[in-house]
């Protein structure tokens, strides 16, 4: 897919107020510091469309992104935990999840993981609750550039060990990096796919 236009179209913490538009939309979520602004630079060619971690003012809010007119790109905060007053009980933060619950454009959502690190229980518990809820994903390894090859297959042979102990298939997964511009031509032909058909 060729990126002819990438425009910022707005930010909010409330999901009824995303854009009331019906294309199809992409989310891309994952821990902070992940690498997902940089990915999303690097996805639509512009340097800073998305704020990277060291440029100060970055807050919590959805962003939405619309690209070559026809489908929203949709930039989500870094989750944590949000306590059950009482309890200890933990959940994602509620306009997260009221997000991927009541936004019915969401196509799939993109789950960026650093793949220099071992399987985190809160990206796990994350893609747990996806799972559970029916939203499709597919995950993003992301600073591909900073492990040989070998240990980038290691890395991701240890979430599929992980993932088929709960589910029956590995999800869809992407190798990226957005420094060496690897995995772009397969993430956007794949969202490119999933828009045709
Ligand atoms: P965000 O908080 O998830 O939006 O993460 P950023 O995109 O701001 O990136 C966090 C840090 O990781 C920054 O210092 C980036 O330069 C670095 N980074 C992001 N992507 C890559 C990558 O593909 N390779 C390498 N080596 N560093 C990266």
């Amino acid at each position: 897919m060729h990126i002819k236009s990438a425009t910022f179209v707005m930010s909010n913490s409330d999901v009824a107020k995303c854009p009331k538009d019906k294309l199809p939309e992409y989310a891309f979520i994952g821990r902070s510091n992940v690498g997902k602004s940089s990915l999303i630079n690097m996805l639509t060619n512009r340097k800073s469309l998305a704020k990277t971690s060291g440029r100060p003012g970055k807050t919590q809010l959805i962003n939405h992104f619309l690209i070559n007119d026809n489908w929203f790109l949709v930039d989500l905060p870094g989750y944590g935990y949000a306590r059950v007053s009482k309890s200890t009980k933990k959940v994602f933060q509620k306009f997260i999840t009221e997000y991927f619950e009541k936004r019915r454009q969401l196509i799939t959502a993109f789950v960026l993981v650093d793949i220099r690190h071992k399987p985190q229980s809160i990206d796990l518990e994350f893609m747990e609750y996806l799972g559970l809820n029916g939203i499709p994903f597919s995950i993003v390894f992301t600073k591909a550039d900073k492990l040989k090859p070998k240990a980038i297959e290691k890395h991701i042979e240890d979430y599929k060990n992980i993932l088929l102990e709960t589910w029956q298939d590995m999800p869809n997964y992407f190798v990226t990096s957005s420094s060496k511009n690897i995995g772009k031509d397969e993430l956007l032909g794949y969202i490119d796919h999933l828009n045709n058909t």
